[in-house]
């Protein structure tokens, strides 16, 4: 199958995923109730988001086709999970009707696939959970990685405003939804009308007299943000300005990158032995090349999805047009951030 026919099955499944997590979004306090835990509304737009997107995958593209997705639904199907149970099929049924318990728990299984193929799809349900339940940025994640390399990346930001001067920390009506191509650019359209006419997006490089505006993580256990403040002084002792870091939750950090709102996501380990997920880059990172930008690892290594369902042999995400890229990837080296010691 051509990669255009796998990107609208991925555009199509990543919309209907996101109106779940969006009626998740406006039921909280239901959800809460039903299930009397405070988490819960994530949990159940997280199994719910799979569900969809894997009923759809292989509604469009049979039954062989491989998800390697965050969730199962081991925990799902437990006796004492009922209620939780009860409140993702209310959410699945806003989109997928008719369907009963046992079909959404199987179509979360989909999700059960291994990357040992040459061809696979994966999946975050919901990234950026924290963002989720502060009604902030989150991100729902769908990549096809063929012979270890990201060839199409479907990213819904249902949140996520397309005006620049909107707040990002109030939830857009529409959001945004990114396709990206491999070779062929990555379009945007609003979240909740993927029917409409996509926009290209493809960002300038950065202006040498311009300041610089860099996202990371809102977690400090996700992304070393000392290390973000330590690179930017070193670029302003050679003259080279910048803004406060913008700090969101998700892969929209991508998306800001890609479309030219911020001029490079960083993220820099916390912890020495973290591997980060194929699903939290895979979609994010394929928007934001196809947009001009280069994302490597901190120390300028390209993402290397070729070991399984971890970034095995990468540190950390540069993510930036390649003057601000080449320009921090020379300040971590100088700084000696991320080395032995
Ligand atoms: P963000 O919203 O950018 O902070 O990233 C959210 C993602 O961070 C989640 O999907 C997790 O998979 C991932 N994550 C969890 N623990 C860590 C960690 N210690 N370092 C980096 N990323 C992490
Ligand atoms: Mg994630």
């Amino acid at each position: 199958m051509n990669t255009s026919a796998l990107a609208s099955a991925a555009t199509h499944a990543v919309s209907l995923a996101s109106a779940v997590c969006r009626e998740v979004q406006r039921s909280l306090e239901k959800v809460r109730a039903i299930t009397k835990d405070d988490k819960s509304p994530v949990t159940v737009a997280d199994f719910a988001s799979q569900a969809i997107v894997g009923k759809v995958l292989r509604d469009r593209l049979g039954a062989g086709v491989v998800l390697v997705g965050e969730e199962d639904s081991k925990w799902l199907r437990e006796e004492e999970h009922a209620a939780h149970r009860e409140a993702t099929l209310a959410a699945v049924r806003t989109v997928w009707e008719d369907a009963t318990e046992g079909e959404m728990l199987d179509a979360i299984d989909i999700g059960a696939g291994d990357t040992r193929h040459a061809g696979f799809w994966t999946l975050d349900p919901v990234d950026g959970t924290k963002g989720f339940l502060r009604n902030q940025q989150y991100a729902i994640a769908l990549a096809y990685v063929e012979r270890d390399v990201p060839a199409v990346g479907v990213l819904g930001c249902p949140n996520l405003p397309r005006n620049f001067q909107a707040d990002l920390d109030r939830p857009d009506r529409h959001g945004c939804l990114y396709t990206a191509i491999r070779g062929m650019g990555v379009s945007e359209t609003p979240a909740d009308d993927p029917g409409a006419k996509p926009v290209d997006i493809r960002r300038l490089d950065h202006a040498p007299d311009e300041a610089i505006s860099i996202c990371e993580s809102v977690e400090s256990g996700h992304s070393k943000q000392d290390d973000s403040a330590r690179i930017l002084e070193y670029l302003a002792a050679r003259g080279v300005t910048s803004r406060a870091p913008a700090r969101r939750d998700s892969q929209a950090k991508y998306a800001l990158t890609a479309r030219g709102q911020a001029d490079a996501y960083l993220r820099r380990p916390t912890k020495k032995d973290y591997v980060e997920r194929i699903w939290d880059h895979a979609a994010g990172s394929l928007e934001a090349s196809e947009a001009g930008c280069f994302v490597t690892d901190i120390h300028g290594h390209a993402l290397d999805f070729s070991h399984g369902r971890g970034l095995e042999k990468n540190k950390g995400v540069v993510c930036a047009p390649p003057r601000v890229h080449g320009m921090v990837i020379s300040a971590i080296e100088a700084l000696g951030i991320g080395r032995a010691g």
